[in-house]
């Protein structure tokens, strides 16, 4: 007899033992996909990891009901990737298959299939129970397999949803996204009658009364001549220096014709490929430091301040790649953030960088994965957010993360619990091909692992054409609140550097952390806020929607007219987020255009490059936002960046709290200026002395590194320990507070005083599930694989305890 193991797409610790006919071990490999049957009606698509001999001894095997691919779906090297993931991070290879694989992949009993609005389809090419299918579907608008099973009388239905989807004429589970409207942006010409030499001649004889307007009409004419191209008015009044006052009486006056054209943001639009740029002197050097880190270092670490052109050194490191006709994999952060690297890649290398993202479709996904394991040329540089380490790569040349310092990389909810750009460097290893981690702010793990020799170290110390860095100025608030120099948030010298700005023709950024500054409402008779049911958190007030909202749990209701404790009328707003910064902008400057870029405002696929596009076109001149604002933006209208408060984050209680805000400030600060005269950047805070303050003023990474790293000895924290954090949730108080002890109490048996906790977090009740964390800490010498051991057997004879087995445990290692 032949059975095969196979991969869940559930968290069960084992795989699967099925057993195949003669004719199957012939034509099943790993990888491929195989519909089962599994505990008592549940059918699922599970993956080939093995073909063999072996009969399961505690089981009697079953039998598989279809084979869904004619080859592999997925490669060897991912499934070996998959295994170090789950056992590194501590989940099952089913959790893994469900992050890595995309929705349409996987077909189980509660997929939800609708019909497909798009799809186009001859009805005469169903067959007949692709038909029936497709019939029910025209009188509701989901199905579930269960149901389609009992349609078709048949237990063995994955095949036939699979051939409905590669017709299109189905969908499967897909969430809604919100279409994308593409952005128009605006263009401007000359009537025609004004086209031919003479006609031009005549309308500037014309317009000798009107200097100005003569002017736009002679950038026009040179700028067409140059570029040969269609002139956007937002750069024509740059070149111009032109109002757009100006413009618009051009246009009232017949002479320019203003139209429109689509960019789509993220298809490649098929211009030529551009050539790459020349590097400086300083990025010639970084480059050669690189590739000769290379031969001794498989992980090297490029430590380039903002605007130093670490884009343009990655771009000539692919360049290399693909001559060797390799992939190469270019991590982001926040892929939701890419377009504008999205568009520089693509200007180079056209149709040969893809985009792999949570946001896209089921789809879109689908296609990218194929072309990644086809290696098609297509999709020879994916650019990508967290799940793009674990598409199917087949020849990876380089690796390649970006904003490496950055904390989003780190899954956190579900598992697998991973950190992609640690997850890269192993897939990396598999392919043996180097890393490169960039940053202009490096975490003090990946700065340590270059002082240990681990990485190799290039340092990029200059901006790109020698711009200055930009001029950072701390304002004391306390100060200023004292002698009544503040106008609202606003000190009188943010409003005055910003009026110069303004003045200027320049944009203003202002940054305001998202962390603590959630807006809450409180009674001012008898102290109460308002709270949300299911969480231990005050609401947060929406004023556009007039809403109290939780952040938590989502929860949400109509603002109070008066306080619930007590009836009073006098009801008061505490802290300030975004929102009451814009509000507070708009009246101080209520000539200008002030946009907002934070969670509220981008949702929906295209959400930030509505905002994006709008700040490259000028529309904006002062951009109000969160963290999203620090993401490797490149703006050349910004001069002026101000940090509206700093302290919060600083005081927040987390060991990395003071590497963050230096992340953090560093990183928006270089949104200032990066091309023109020198940016400046003001910082207001209650305390201008405090040292990261201090540090980020002077741009002095590593005094930060070593008294961060001073600190991380002292108390026993990453780089130098590491981390496993195990969270107990329950609904009942009193269970989880038992639970938790007698976890604690295991764990310090064998661990001693590297145990933390139990400790309720500062939201200790979420959904309306108590929360208690433990940590443990490993040291430097002690085994991390003999930890995890340990702590998985503590884990299982906590799971064997009747009385805790309604208890959730998340085992959270590297834990942020
Ligand atoms: P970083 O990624 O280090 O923040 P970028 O790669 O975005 O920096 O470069 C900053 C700016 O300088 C960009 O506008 C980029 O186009 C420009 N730039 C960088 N290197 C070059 C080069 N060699 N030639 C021309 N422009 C460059
Ligand atoms: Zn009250
Ligand atoms: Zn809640």
């Amino acid at each position: 007899m032949h059975y095969i193991d196979v991969i869940l797409p559930i968290p069960i610790p084992k795989l699967f033992t099925y057993s195949i006919t003669e004719a199957e071990v012939g034509f099943l490999k790993p990888g491929m996909r195989v519909s089962v049957p599994f505990g008592k009606s549940k059918i699922y698509t599970a993956l080939v990891h093995s073909v063999h001999t072996n009969e399961p001894y505690a089981y009697e095997a079953k039998e598989i009901h279809q084979i869904l691919d004619d080859k592999p779906v997925i490669t060897q090297k991912q499934l070996e990737h998959w295994q170090w993931i789950s056992e590194y991070y501590m989940c099952t290879l089913g959790d893994v298959m469900r992050a890595a694989l995309p929705n349409a992949f996987i077909l189980e009993s509660e997929t939800l299939i609708t019909s497909n609005k798009d799809g186009v389809f001859e009805e005469s090419d169903l067959e007949d129970d692709e038909f029936l299918i497709f019939e029910a579907l025209q009188h509701q608008s989901s199905l579930k397999i269960l149901d389609i099973i009992s349609i078709l009388d048949k237990k063995n239905v994955l095949p036939v949803i699979k051939r409905l989807l590669d017709k299109n004429v189905i969908s499967v589970d897909e969430e809604i996204f919100e279409k994308y409207k593409p952005k128009l942006v605006r263009y401007v010409k000359l009537q025609s009658q004004f086209s031919s030499n003479q006609g031009l001649q005549d309308l500037l004889e014309e317009l000798s009364r009107a200097p100005k307007q003569r002017e736009v009409i002679m950038t026009l004419f040179s700028l067409s001549a140059q570029t040969k191209k269609p002139i956007k008015v937002s750069e024509l009044t740059e070149k111009s220096k032109a109002s757009s006052a100006i413009i618009k009486a051009l246009i009232d006056k017949d002479i320019l014709e203003e139209y429109f054209i689509q960019t789509d943001r993220i298809e490649y639009s098929g211009e030529e490929n551009n050539p790459i740029k020349k590097l400086s002197e300083a990025q010639t050097i970084a480059f050669q430091e690189i590739k000769n880190s290379f031969e001794t270092h498989n992980i090297t670490l490029l430590h380039g301040v903002t605007s130093s052109g670490k884009t343009e050194i990655y771009v000539k490191l692919i360049e290399d790649i693909l001559a060797q006709n390799k992939q190469v994999l270019y991590l982001l952060p926040e892929i939701a953030l890419t377009t504008q690297l999205v568009n520089r890649l693509q200007d180079y290398f056209g149709e040969k960088v893809a985009v792999f993202h949570s946001k896209y479709s089921s789809q879109e996904r689908v296609e990218v994965w194929n072309q990644v394991l086809n290696k098609s040329s297509k999709a020879q540089i994916i650019l990508g957010a967290r799940s793009s380490v674990l598409l199917p790569f087949q020849d990876l040349g380089l690796v390649i993360i970006d904003e490496e310092h950055e904390s989003s990389y780190k899954q956190f909810d579900p598992a697998p619990r991973y950190h992609a750009r640690d997850a890269a460097i192993v897939l990396a290893h598999l392919f043996k091909c180097k890393s490169l981690l960039g940053s202009a702010t490096p975490s003090v793990e990946s700065y340590h692992n270059t002082r240990i020799n681990k990485y190799a170290l290039v340092e990029l110390t200059t901006r790109y054409n020698n711009v200055l860095m930009p001029d950072i100025e701390l304002v004391d608030i306390k100060d200023k609140q004292k002698r009544k120099r503040m106008t609202g948030h606003f000190s009188d010298r943010l409003i005055e550097e910003m009026t110069e700005t303004l003045k200027e023709g320049h944009q203003v950024i202002l940054f305001q952390n998202r962390r603590g500054f959630s807006p809450i409402v409180e009674c001012n008779t008898c102290g109460v806020s308002p709270q949300c049911p299911n969480c231990d958190v005050s609401l947060t007030y929406h004023q556009y929607k007039n809403q109290l909202r939780c952040h938590y749990c989502g929860y949400h209701a109509v603002m109070i007219k008066a306080c619930e404790a007590c009836g009073s009328l006098d009801l008061d707003n505490k802290g300030f987020g975004t929102q009451q910064v814009e509000d507070e902008v708009k009246e101080l400057f209520p000539k200008c255009n002030v946009a907002r870029m934070d969670l509220d405002t981008t949702r929906g696929k295209y959400g930030y490059e509505k905002v994006i596009t709008a700040l490259e076109q000028q529309e904006i001149d002062i951009l109000v936002g969160t963290q999203m604002l620090t993401k490797g933006l490149d703006f050349r209208h910004v001069k002026l960046v101000g940090i509206m408060n700093a302290d919060n984050m600083l005081n927040f209680p987390d060991f990395r709290a003071h590497e963050r805000s230096f992340q953090l400030m560093v990183q928006v600060s270089g949104r200032a200026g990066r091309t023109e005269e020198r940016g400046k950047v003001l910082i207001q805070t209650y305390n201008p002395f405090h040292r990261i303050l201090q540090q980020v003023t002077t741009n002095s990474y590593l005094e930060m590194f070593e008294e961060q790293m001073d600190e991380r000895r002292n108390f026993k924290y990453p780089p130098i320990y590491r981390l496993i954090k195990i969270t107990l949730k329950h609904r009942d108080y009193n269970k989880v507070n038992m639970a938790a002890d007698w976890y604690a109490k295991s764990l310090r048996l064998v661990f001693k005083t590297d145990v933390l906790g139990p400790e309720f977090p500062p939201v200790a009740r979420i959904r309306n599930q108590f929360i208690k964390h433990i940590i443990v800490k490993i040291p430097p010498k002690q085994s991390v694989a003999k930890t995890k051991e340990t702590i998985i057997k503590i884990n299982n004879s906590f799971l064997a305890v009747k009385d805790f087995r309604a208890v959730r445990v998340i085992l959270n290692v590297d834990s942020y």
